[in-house]
C-alpha cells in the first residue's frame, strides 16, 4: 500500500544485499559463493604465514565491491533532500506565510493538500528547518514542532507529545538562565559592583530570582503517555507553550489520519488557543493526503485551519525525471545508469498518480537488482523487474492485511480460476465461499455482503469485476483475478485460519453451470 510510514525496506528481501555483495566481492569464479566458502578461504589463508591475508575479514572483500551505488541512503524515504525541484512555488508560498513568525506575529494557519508522494512532507520539513535556522540567526523566538499524526493519532498523544517537547525546551532555557545567574552570584559575592550592570540590585534579589526559576522548573512535570485526564494534558501543554514569548508553528502531518481516528477535538483545541495565550502564539500547519477531509470538520475548525491552502499537484513524467536525476547523481557511481533507466522509472511513477516516492523506490530497487546480478550497470530490464517486484510486494501486503471474510471470498475466486473457470460470476463465488466458511467454521455472510466485498477487492485492484448485460437475463458481474494466482494463494494460506483448509477440490466440483 502507499502507507508513507511503512519502511519500504521491509518490502525488500533482506538477504538480497548480502547475496549480491558476497558475489561481487569474491575473486574466484564461483557464481554465488556462499558465506561458508568465504570464511573457509580466509581461514585457509590464516594457516600460512600470510598474516595480512588472514587479517582480511569476512567484510573486507564485500566493502570493496560496490560498483553501482555511491550513496544509497539518498534514495531512501528517510532522506530529506535540500533541493526540491518543481516545488519552488509551494515552498515560496509556505515561506511567504510563515515569515510573519520571524517578525514576531502569528502566521495564518495553513492547510496543505496533495496525494502521497507529491513532496508535502519533504517540502514542509525543508521550510521548517529554514525557518528555525533563520530565527536563530536573527534571535527571534520561533519554533517549529513536527508531529506525524499517523503515528501519534489521538488527542491525548498529540497534546502529550507537544507538552513534553515544550517542557523539555523550557527546562533547558531555565537551566541556562540559572547557570548564568549563579555565575553572576559567585562574582557578586566577591564584588557587589558586578550587580550594577544587572537587573538585580542586591544579592538577595538575585537569590530570589534563582529560587523562582528553580520553582518554575519543579512545576514542569512530564506528561505520561497515558493516564491523565485530557484536560490536564491540555493545560500542561498550554502552560509550557506560554512560559515565555515565542511563535510556535505546529506541523501536523497526515492530519487526515488523526481526524479519521480521533475526530477534530485536537484541532478545535489548538485553533482556539491563541485567544487565551498571553506570551506566545500558535500557528497550525496541517498536511493531508485526503483532499476531502475537511468535509468532516466542525465548520469553525474548518475555517480556522484553512485560512491558507496550498495544493501539491501530482508530478508529471518530466518533473519526475528531474527529481530522479538530482538524486541519482549523488546515489549512483558515475556511469552506473544506462540512458533509459531514469525516463522509465519516471514514466512508471507518473502512471502511479505522479508519486515521487514510487519513482525513487523503483530506482533504488532497480539498482539493487543490478547489484544482485553482479553487473556494473542498471538497465531498463532492471526497472521492469523492479516495477513487478514493487507491485507484487504491494499485493502481498494488501492481501495479507485483508479481513478474514474478504480473504475467504478471494480464496473462492482463486479456486475457481485455478480450476479453469473464467468470467466467474457472483453466484459461483458465493457457492464456494459458503463451503469454505463451513470448512473453517467462519460466519457465512449474505450474498449481498459478499458482492460488496468483491467490489472492495476490485477497488483494491486485486480482482477485476465488470458488470455485463445478459440481455433479458439481466446483468451480472464477471470477475477475474488481477494478481498472480500462486503468490496470492500462498499469502492467503499463510493466514492461520485459511491455512486450515485441507482439501478444497470437492468444493470446486460443486460449481453449477450457467
Ligand atoms: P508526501 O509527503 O507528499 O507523501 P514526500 O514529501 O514524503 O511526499 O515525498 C516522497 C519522496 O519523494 C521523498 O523521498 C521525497 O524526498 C521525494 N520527493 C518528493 N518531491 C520531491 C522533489 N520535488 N524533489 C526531490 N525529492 C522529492
Ligand atoms: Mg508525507
Amino acid at each position: 500500500m502507499t502507507d508513507p510510514n511503512d519502511d519500504p525496506e521491509a518490502a525488500i528481501d533482506p538477504d538480497e544485499d548480502t547475496d549480491a555483495s558476497t558475489g561481487l566481492g569474491s575473486t574466484d569464479d564461483q557464481q554465488s559463493p556462499d558465506l561458508d566458502d568465504v570464511v573457509l578461504d580466509n581461514l585457509d589463508a590464516g594457516t600460512g604465514d600470510a598474516s595480512d591475508e588472514a587479517s582480511r575479514g569476512l567484510f573486507d572483500d564485500l566493502l570493496e565491491g560496490e560498483p553501482i551505488f555511491e550513496n544509497k541512503e539518498v534514495l531512501r524515504p528517510s532522506y530529506t533532500p535540500h533541493k526540491l525541484p518543481h516545488r519552488e512555488e509551494q515552498i515560496n508560498n509556505m515561506a511567504t506565510i510563515l515569515v510573519t513568525a520571524l517578525r514576531g506575529d502569528t502566521p495564518s494557519n495553513i492547510l496543505i493538500y496533495g496525494k502521497t508522494g507529491t513532496g508535502k512532507t519533504a517540502s514542509a520539513k525543508f521550510v521548517s528547518e529554514e525557518l528555525e535556522t533563520t530565527s536563530q540567526k536573527y534571535e527571534v523566538p520561533c519554533e517549529v514542532e513536527y508531529i506525524n499524526c499517523e503515528v501519534t493519532d489521538t488527542q491525548y498523544r498529540v497534546l502529550a507529545q507537544l507538552a513534553n517537547k515544550f517542557i523539555n525546551k523550557n527546562v533547558d532555557v531555565i537551566d541556562e538562565r540559572i547557570e548564568k545567574l549563579e555565575d553572576l552570584q559567585a562574582r557578586a559575592r566577591d564584588d557587589t559592583s558586578e550587580l550594577d550592570e544587572s537587573d538585580y540590585d542586591s544579592l538577595s534579589a538575585l537569590e530570589d530570582a534563582i529560587d523562582e526559576l528553580e520553582a518554575d522548573k519543579e512545576e514542569f512535570e512530564e506528561v505520561p503517555m497515558t493516564g491523565w485526564p485530557t484536560d490536564r494534558v491540555y493545560s500542561s501543554f498550554f502552560d509550557a507553550v506560554d512560559y515565555h514569548e515565542r511563535v510556535v508553528v505546529i506541523m501536523l502531518d497526515e492530519i487526515d489520519k488523526l481526524v479519521e481516528k480521533s475526530g477534530d477535538d485536537t484541532l478545535y483545541n489548538l485553533s482556539r488557543m491563541n485567544s487565551e495565550l498571553e506570551n506566545s502564539r500558535v500557528s497550525i500547519m496541517g498536511i493531508s493526503n485526503d483532499l476531502k477531509f475537511t468535509d468532516f470538520l466542525d465548520p469553525r475548525v474548518k475555517s480556522s485551519l484553512g485560512e491558507e491552502e496550498i495544493v501539491f499537484p501530482p508530478y508529471d513524467a518530466n518533473q519526475l525525471r528531474d527529481i530522479l536525476q538530482a538524486r541519482a547523481d549523488v546515489a549512483f557511481k558515475g556511469n552506473a545508469l544506462t540512458d533509459d533507466v531514469i525516463p522509465l522509472c519516471a514514466a512508471f511513477a507518473a502512471q502511479e498518480h505522479g508519486d515521487a516516492r514510487r519513482a525513487l523506490d523503483l530506482l533504488r530497487t532497480a539498482g539493487e537488482l543490478a547489484e544482485r546480478d553482479q553487473i556494473d550497470n542498471v538497465e531498463e530490464d532492471h526497472v521492469r523487474q523492479a516495477q513487478e517486484k514493487i507491485e507484487l510486494d504491494r499485493v502481498v501486503e494488501v492481501v495479507r492485511t485483508l479481513p478474514t471474510q474478504s480473504k475467504i471470498v478471494l480464496f473462492a475466486i482463486i479456486l475457481l480460476e485455478k480450476n479453469g473457470v473464467h468470467n466467474i460470476n457472483t453466484g459461483e463465488v458465493f457457492n464456494i465461499y459458503k463451503n469454505l466458511c463451513a470448512e473453517i467454521d467462519a460466519d457465512v455472510l449474505t450474498q449481498r455482503r459478499v458482492t460488496d466485498l468483491i467490489s472492495e477487492l476490485d477497488m483494491l485492484g486485486i480482482v477485476n469485476a465488470v458488470v455485463v448485460s445478459k440481455g433479458r437475463y439481466g446483468r451480472t458481474k464477471e470477475i477475474s483475478l488481477s494478481v498472480p494466482t500462486e503468490e496470492t494463494e500462498a499469502v492467503l494460506l499463510s493466514d492461520s485460519r485459511l491455512g486450515d483448509i485441507d482439501d478444497v477440490q470437492p468444493f470446486v466440483q460443486a460449481r453449477f453451470d450457467n
